[in-house]
């Protein structure tokens, strides 16, 4: 039944990473999902502009994913992730590790971004100990990074707001490159052609530091949640030629980028650059059931597997690692994710959304758009003094208009699902147009 938002108590819910007494004044609540729209209480539906938060690629009410659940319940709700497993989980596995850049060969499961960071980075320092290298306990993450919000995520990433409240206990050690926008060139359709140097920058960090302290670089190959920074030609190479040569391992973050975003399965062969480890989350079960996890370069996984036999190697785990739930629904939503026919259709969608969305290059206020694959972003002027209340105003307006948008500061993120049609995809970057216009 539809509950109807003003019979609902919204007071005891303390909601994430949202203004708790706006939203409760004027709850904005959805109900239903079908396809690339939801629907709210009062019948209202909203194109789905950020595939949920950039994890439901497939549209909702996902039939396959959805069959596939419902009989996985029954044969097996639950299994113990130590010291046993079942079928699932290895086959999804499998079909990860077959779906990565060649060399990345084990999947170790978690059940978000969060977690799958946090798995990589004490992965990435248990590596270097496991090999002799117990110095490189050092990490280099990125401005304006993002990598969930665990302490670990939170101290590689780059977001000022998210690391604010949390500074003293951040981790020991971790530099900071600069973000790939600074500096660069706006209204720029795909990759800028300039601002590879800023690779360099991990040179002169390597020689403060000295390479035997560094354990690992960690970036999103596109910036997603800062909105969408995409990196200059060349850039990813260089940070890997740079990590190579000082046996620094290169982790790319692909929790927003895996699964087909860019129309390759990951960033990593869009850019045709092979990171060591990869995480992942979001889009591996449409977002249907939460998980994560980390893909890793099988010298990797050969370091951990030295002593006695019947030592554990890694002594790392969540209770729900590759739960049977979440590994059915994986299943389920890769048999869509790896058709070549459905990568088709991003990069055929990336074309229309590029078009469509660089159309809004002279509307007034707006400041940048960046697109690359099936997500774009449109930077808007902030009011003075009033960061992100532009932006919020086109949030809200966007409902009226019939789209969910996502806003992050005064920028406005578009990652339509992949089921989207041209029409669609044309109609959202209208709507957003109508919002900006009224949001003044
Ligand atoms: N890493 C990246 C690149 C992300 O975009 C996100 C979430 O947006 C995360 C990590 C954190 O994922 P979660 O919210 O599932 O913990």
């Amino acid at each position: 039944m539809l509950e109807p938002s003003s019979d609902l108590n919204v007071e005891p819910y303390w909601l994430p990473f949202t203004p708790n007494r706006y939203f409760k004044r004027q709850p904005k609540i959805v109900v239903r999902a079908e396809g690339a729209y939801y629907e709210m209480a009062d019948g209202k539906r909203l194109f789905d502009c950020l595939s949920g938060l950039w994890c439901c690629p497939l549209g909702h009410a996902h039939r396959g994913i959805a069959d596939a659940l419902a009989r996985q319940v029954l044969e097996l709700d639950y299994a113990p992730a130590f010291n046993i497993g079942h079928p699932k989980a290895f086959r999804l596995a499998e079909r990860i590790a077959a779906m990565a850049p060649s060399g990345l060969t084990h999947v170790f499961f978690a059940n978000s971004g969060s977690e799958a960071v946090d798995s990589a980075l004490k992965i990435a320092l248990a590596y270097h100990r496991y090999r002799g290298e117990a110095t490189r306990t050092r990490f280099v993450g990125r401005e304006r990074g993002y990598h969930g919000v665990g302490f670990g995520g939170m101290s590689v990433g780059g977001m000022p707001a998210n690391r604010k409240m949390f500074s003293p206990l951040m981790l020991p050690g971790v530099d900071h490159l600069s973000d790939t926008r600074r500096g660069g060139r706006s209204f720029v359709r795909g990759q800028p052609q300039t601002g590879v140097e800023l690779a360099d920058e991990l040179e002169r960090i390597v020689a403060l530091h000295d390479p035997s302290n560094i354990a690992a670089v960690i970036v999103e190959p596109v910036a997603g949640s800062a909105g969408v920074l995409v990196p200059p030609v060349g850039y990813l190479n260089r940070l890997r030629e740079i990590c190579t040569r000082y046996g620094i391992l290169l982790i790319f973050d692909e929790v927003i980028t895996g699964f087909g975003r860019l129309g390759t399965h990951f960033a990593a062969q869009r850019f045709g650059v092979t990171p060591d480890l990869i995480t992942f989350a979001k889009a591996v079960t449409n977002g249907v059931v939460p998980m994560g996890g980390v893909i890793v370069r099988r010298e990797i996984y050969d370091a951990f597997m030295t002593g006695g036999e019947r030592a554990i190697e890694l002594f790392h785990g969540y209770t729900y690692s590759g739960h049977p739930i979440a590994a059915a629904a994986g299943l389920a939503a890769l048999d869509a994710l790896v058709q070549p026919a459905t990568l088709e259709r991003v990069r055929l969608l990336e074309q229309v959304l590029e078009n469509a969305v660089h159309s809004l290059v002279r509307e007034g206020g707006v400041l940048d758009v960046r697109n690359i694959g099936l997500a774009a972003a449109v930077e808007l002027e902030p009011d003075p003094g009033q960061p992100g209340l532009r932006a919020a105003r086109v949030f809200d307006r966007g409902i009226a208009e019939g789209v969910l948008l996502r806003v992050t500061g005064d920028t406005v993120a578009l990652a339509p699902p992949f089921i989207s049609t041209d029409e669609e995809v044309r109609s959202m970057i209208e709507a957003l147009r109508r919002a900006i216009r009224a949001a003044g």
